[in-house]
């Protein structure tokens, strides 16, 4: 896949701002990569639809392909859908005992997720954690997670042969008071599909507990599957959040961008193995990568971008430093400034250049200024933009001319330009001049 997508975004190699058909191409691609990665086709599509509209039109930068540019916003389009909780990692555990209550079908890993988070509770936070075991169906459930309990050395309930759950919810709800627990987790029976009598009990255990968490675990590699079950479960349980398990195997993790944008429930843990340490708290980057399979591509053109505006900086600071601030160096700047939204936008920038553009705003200078200001260097000759020392009563009078413009405006732009100059070179030895850069590319 990565080969196929890597081939189409080569032949994108055009410079300049993103076509229609650049995107297009490119989009066709990964339209089909979502759908191999599991994505639902009303998700893939509305996602397609976003891309594209951010990226057509926006400016290629140079070291990069289109292609890869296309790459870069469809990844992070994807990071800005999957990112839920700031901090899915924390559990809601305050006021002891706080429950904890895992649902899920039958075999989506709910025992192994209870006991990994009961261990992480326990080492990371140093909670005292009672995991009990409601699952009254299956033989042998609850020794499960007896034995589980035993490897983590979390405390489990007692098996009583013959409560139901409710019974058991009450019991492990009125050990962890008297016990000290700062939580008590809940681990239910599943259903290989769901059904009435598994969502009645499921019910019936959150009435009697009112749980601080209800974290629906699901199988990540049963794709579309796993995003119904989670709508339903979300509507006749309500979920706080959804742990993706088996996400060390070879599902590409569609099931999650699905997910995310039909239930709109947070990812807060990845199950990624069978041993009881091999649980993650979500990280939108990471499946972003993994559903377009091309996270190579993606630290590829990160890096060139990073790397172009880095030598761009370096570059233009050292002759700043030097004092060489040229006419060019002016045009560029002025054209930079009118990108950004003009001396409007530059307020709001870096405390550097900030004050740059309050100078300039003092001078009297607005968008169409800028405008008229670059037309007059663009009707400088090639010597006279390098070196503005040239600039004698003549030549200024032809330039003007040349602009259709007057002279006196001619003398406000050098003016300015000496006084930018001037600054920079001040600015260049406080370092400040780097902090001012910063914003600038
Ligand atoms: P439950 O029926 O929902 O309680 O599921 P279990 O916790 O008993 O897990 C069923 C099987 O899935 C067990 O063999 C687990 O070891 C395995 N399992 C659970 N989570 C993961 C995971 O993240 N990765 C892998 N590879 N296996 C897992
Ligand atoms: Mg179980």
């Amino acid at each position: 896949l990565s080969d196929r997508l890597s081939g189409v975004f080569d032949k994108l190699t055009k410079q300049g701002a993103l076509s229609d058909d650049d995107v297009k191409t490119a989009l066709r691609e990964v339209r089909v990569a979502l759908l191999e990665a599991d994505v639902s086709l009303p998700v893939a599509r509305d996602f397609i639809k976003a891309v594209q509209d951010k990226a057509t039109g926006q400016a290629v930068t140079k070291s990069i392909t289109p292609g890869q540019q296309v790459v870069k916003i469809v990844h992070d389009e994807l990071q800005h859908i999957l990112t839920g909780d700031e901090d899915p990692g924390a559990l809601k555990i305050d006021n002891p005992p706080a429950p904890i209550l895992m649902v899920g079908l039958q075999g989506s890993g709910k025992t192994t997720t209870t006991a990994k988070l009961a261990k992480r509770l326990k080492e990371r936070e140093g909670k005292r954690v009672l995991m009990a075991s409601l699952d009254v169906n299956r033989p042998a459930a609850m020794e499960q997670l007896q034995i589980l309990g035993g490897q983590i050395g979390v405390d489990t309930l007692p098996i009583v042969k013959g409560e139901d759950p409710v019974a058991i919810a009450k019991r492990a709800k009125t050990q962890a008071g008297l016990g000290g627990y700062d939580v008590y987790m809940l681990d239910t029976a599943g259903r290989l599909h769901i059904d009435q009598e598994l969502i009645a009990q499921a019910a019936a255990v959150r009435d009697a507990v009112s749980p601080r968490e209800t974290l629906l675990v699901v199988d990540g590699l049963t794709g579309q599957d796993a995003v119904n079950v989670a709508q339903e479960f979300d509507d006749k349980i309500g979920v706080s959040g959804v742990v993706l398990t088996r996400m060390d195997g070879d599902g590409r993790g569609g099931a999650a961008l699905s997910m995310r944008a039909i239930t709109g429930k947070p990812i807060r843990f990845v199950g990624v193995g069978e041993k009881l340490d091999a649980i993650e708290t979500f990280e939108p980057d990471r499946i972003a990568g993994r559903i377009l399979g091309m996270g190579d591509i993606v630290a590829l053109v990160e890096k060139a971008q990073e790397t172009i505006e880095a030598e761009q900086a370096e570059r233009m600071m050292k002759r700043f430093q030097k004092g060489r601030f040229n006419m060019n160096d002016l045009k560029m700047q002025l054209e930079q400034m009118l990108k950004m939204g003009g001396m409007e936008g530059m307020m709001g920038m870096m405390p550097g250049a900030a004050k740059m553009g309050k100078q300039m705003a003092a001078a009297g200078m607005d968008d169409s200024i800028l405008k008229r200001q670059i037309a007059l260097i663009n009707s400088m000759t090639k010597k006279e933009r390098a070196n503005p020392d040239l600039l004698a009563a003549s030549r200024k009078k032809r330039i003007a001319k040349g602009a259709g413009l007057e002279v006196s405006e001619l003398n406000k732009l050098v003016k300015q330009h000496r006084q930018m100059a001037d600054m920079m070179k001040k600015m260049g030895k406080g370092g400040m001049l780097k902090q001012a850069m910063k914003g600038m590319f």
